[in-house]
């Protein structure tokens, strides 16, 4: 058995805020193996963003330990954890979350700026999965003049571009209409049935949820309930 993708065991995410200490995430150990799509649901405030981001190394644990396709990632300095990111880990938020003054073509070209990769070729990949995307018309607009929905396509061509194991989407459906939302989890779906990709999504959506093939609840700052299913839409 190769090692899961996700290890983590007993992790806490304690905020100190001043003198007041806000446990967000309470000793929630859990393990998510490659190609698994995953749903994280749970009420307002109950720890599924700092958990989301504790996965997506933009956080470090307080207490616990958690590796990364057999990494401890308690060891890594920040650097190597920016590195890992970067190679490995592709975001996607509920606002969208790109630059605002760049093009929808060198917002998801930049990822593989981060890595070297020459400016032709990056803009040939990131020209090559927009298209995929069914964006080619969109490549020198900037996120203003696109749709919700076209907005958070090519904030997936971004978070896909480096070709990462893992996909982590903050509600990414929040912000749209149910159509639209509907369309960017049909393309979740895809992704996950064609190139086996690992996606783990937060959401509170019945609709986005039932795309998932695993459903894990949490209630404040740990996890209530982690069952397999079968996907039933999209
Ligand atoms: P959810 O995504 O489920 O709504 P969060 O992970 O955002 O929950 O928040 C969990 C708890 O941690 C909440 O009580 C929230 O107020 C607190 N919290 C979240 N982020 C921070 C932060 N950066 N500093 C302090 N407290 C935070
Ligand atoms: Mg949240």
């Amino acid at each position: 058995m190769p090692a899961p993708l996700i290890d983590i065991t007993d992790a806490w995410k304690i905020y100190r805020v001043g003198d007041v200490e806000i446990p967000a995430v309470r000793g929630v150990s859990l393990s998510i193996r490659a190609g698994e799509f995953l749903a994280i649901t749970g009420a307002s405030g109950s720890g599924k963003s700092t958990f989301l981001h504790l996965i997506g190394c933009l956080g470090r644990l307080t207490r616990g330990s958690y590796a990364f396709e057999g990494r401890a990632t308690t060891a890594l300095s920040g650097q190597q954890l920016a590195g890992l990111r970067n190679q490995r880990i592709g975001f996607v938020f509920q606002n969208f979350n790109l630059m605002a003054r760049t093009t929808v073509l060198d917002n998801v070209a930049l990822p593989l700026a981060y890595q070297g990769v020459p400016r032709r070729e990056r803009r040939r990949r990131a020209e090559e999965l927009l298209t995929e995307l069914d964006l080619q018309d969109r490549l020198k607009h900037h996120p203003n003049q696109l749709s919700g929905g076209q907005q958070q396509r090519v904030a997936i061509a971004r978070a896909l571009i480096t070709r990462p194991a893992v996909i982590l989407a903050d509600e990414p459906t929040g912000n749209l209409d149910s159509r639209t939302g509907t369309e960017i989890m049909s393309l979740f779906t895809k992704l996950h049935r064609e190139e086996n990709i690992t996606i783990i999504v937060v959401t509170h959506e019945a609709e986005v949820k039932a795309c998932a093939e695993r459903h894990v609840v949490f209630r404040d700052g740990e996890i209530i309930s982690d069952e397999e299913r079968t996907a039933t839409a999209a």
